[in-house]
């Protein structure tokens, strides 16, 4: 059966697989959705005698059905080979009562590579499928994560420029450093004065703006995205939680059938609607417990049915998470919608006009299986502590996040279904936070002397990532205004 994909904002256009990643939006500012989640077809028992990348393949092909045996294939060999440090890609570590799925072992230590080290393979293959002879530019926001990964993921590949907006006061310095001291001839790295929503509207507005996609055309060029609301992010993120099923059917936690829980960090809502497409998919899941920072609007929505972005924008230890306007929520909307893409185009028109909207009752029974939680600072800097003291695991501020928001839940509920947390980061990624959280006495030490302490405290290696920053030169310094993304962008392309 071919899958195809619609806008969550237009039930009547149809695209194919490959096409939906090309473009990354739909002309009408929707998402691609597919039309129908397919079952998986295989046995979950005998998932666990399969790879990293064997799940991969039984996962991706029944969503990216355009791409034949060979192309995916090749796209998931390209990806998730030596990049990743751990021969298992995603590992898990059983601590405090839960699993973390450690979904940081690619080239910049954050759970973006999962996606975002097969993204270029798959766009560049779709492209081809799809006789496509112009560049493509890709036009990303980043809080931080997507940036890096994309930028790694994009450097050098053939065909492509990339172009990362970044909030200049957003991200945490070693963020801030891996991204400006980005290689490549085809990539640029421009902070913006303003925060992550700031960039995520600038670049949503470009994707939308007609005339300058027909300047683009006629100069060779077109855009597409590498953030989370491309459908080539979201399928190869179903992956990890049918893999981490099917490795604690190998190890014994569960048997297949099972139900587990599942707990992810969660920001612009792409990671854990991968955890709801593979319970759609057929993947036995229990509960979504999506955990938020102090930017809590997801958990006031769970709670509500009232998503309202008007609130004050806060700077976490978290920062990839910290965000006011999850894009992915929009395609759980249009699903709990009865797949209505009116109703849902009116909830985001009133979303951008008024800052909120609010869903139907009957729309609030297709979020049971959600619970929403959140952790304030305090919350976070005590469970990394109480973690480090008590399993001596040390884990990054998102994940902590999570790891708190589980704590709560447990014992709130008392259920004791197996749980994956989906850990998000590596510490290294957020030495400072992290190493605080343990003793507020290290603030005084440089951001290498931490990492060579948490290297002490841990036993864990020091990234390569890591290591390729401590004496890696600046390359790009560009700051600009939120307002003048556009001219930004067309100065770089020379249009
Ligand atoms: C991006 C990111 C998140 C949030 O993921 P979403 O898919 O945007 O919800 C959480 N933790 C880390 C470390 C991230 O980089």
């Amino acid at each position: 059966m071919d899958i195809m994909y619609k806008s969550t904002r237009n039930n009547n256009e149809k695209v194919t697989a490959s096409q939906a990643i090309l473009k990354g939006l739909a002309d009408d500012g929707g998402l691609y959705v597919p039309e129908t989640l397919p079952a998986l077809d295989v046995d979950l028992n005998d998932l666990k005698d399969m790879s990293y990348q064997e799940v991969a393949y039984v996962v991706m092909k029944q969503l990216l059905t355009d791409f034949t045996e060979e192309e995916l294939k090749y796209c998931i060999g390209q990806a998730y080979d030596k990049k990743f440090d751990n021969p298992s890609i995603a590992p898990m570590k059983n601590a405090n009562g839960a699993y973390f799925l450690e979904l940081f072992h690619g080239s910049t230590i954050a759970f973006k590579d999962m996606a975002l080290s097969i993204l270029p393979y798959l766009l560049t293959t779709s492209a081809k499928k799809n006789n496509v002879n112009n560049e493509i530019v890709i036009l990303t926001a980043t809080s931080g994560d997507t940036g890096k990964a994309a930028l790694a993921g994009f450097a050098d590949v053939p065909g492509t420029k990339i172009i990362v907006f970044y909030p200049k006061s957003g991200v945490s310095p070693i963020q801030e450093k891996q991204m400006i001291t980005q290689r490549g001839n085809n990539t640029y790295v421009v902070g913006i004065h303003g925060n992550f929503d700031d960039a995520q509207t600038g670049v949503k507005n470009m994707f939308n703006d007609k005339e300058l996609a027909d300047i683009m055309d006629k100069a060779g060029y077109q855009f597409s995205s590498a953030n989370s609301i491309n459908i080539g992010r979201l399928v190869p993120q179903i992956v990890y939680y049918v893999y981490a099923y099917s490795r604690l059917v190998k190890e014994g936690s569960i048997k297949a059938g099972d139900k587990i829980n599942v707990v992810v960090p969660t920001g612009n809502f792409g990671n854990i609607l991968a955890s709801y497409y593979a319970k759609e998919m057929g993947l036995p899941i229990n509960r979504f417990i999506c955990a938020s920072n102090e930017n809590k609007v997801l958990f006031d929505f769970f709670e509500t049915g009232c998503y309202d972005r008007n609130r004050e924008f806060i700077l976490t230890s978290s920062p990839s998470m910290d965000i006011l306007i999850s894009s992915n929520l929009e395609r759980l909307i249009y699903k709990i919608a009865g797949n209505d893409a009116e109703a849902n185009k009116a909830f985001m028109e009133s979303l951008s006009a008024e800052g909120r909207y609010e869903i139907t009752d009957k729309m609030k029974s297709g979020l049971s299986d959600f619970v929403g939680g959140y952790a304030t600072e305090e919350d976070t800097r005590n469970i990394i502590s109480k973690i480090y003291k008590n399993d001596n695991y040390i884990i990054d501020t998102h994940t902590a996040v999570a790891a708190y928001v589980y704590e709560q839940y447990v014992s709130r509920t008392k259920d004791s279904t197996v749980t994956v947390i989906a850990s998000t980061a590596s510490p290294y990624k957020f030495t400072r936070s992290v190493m605080n959280a343990i003793d507020s006495s290290y603030d005084s030490k440089t951001d290498f002397e931490l990492v060579d302490e948490l290297n002490r405290l841990s036993g864990v290696a020091v990234p390569q990532a890591i290591e390729d920053i401590r004496t890696a030169p600046v390359l790009h310094d560009t700051v600009v205004d939120a307002d003048d993304m556009c001219k930004q962008v067309k100065n770089i392309l020379g249009i």
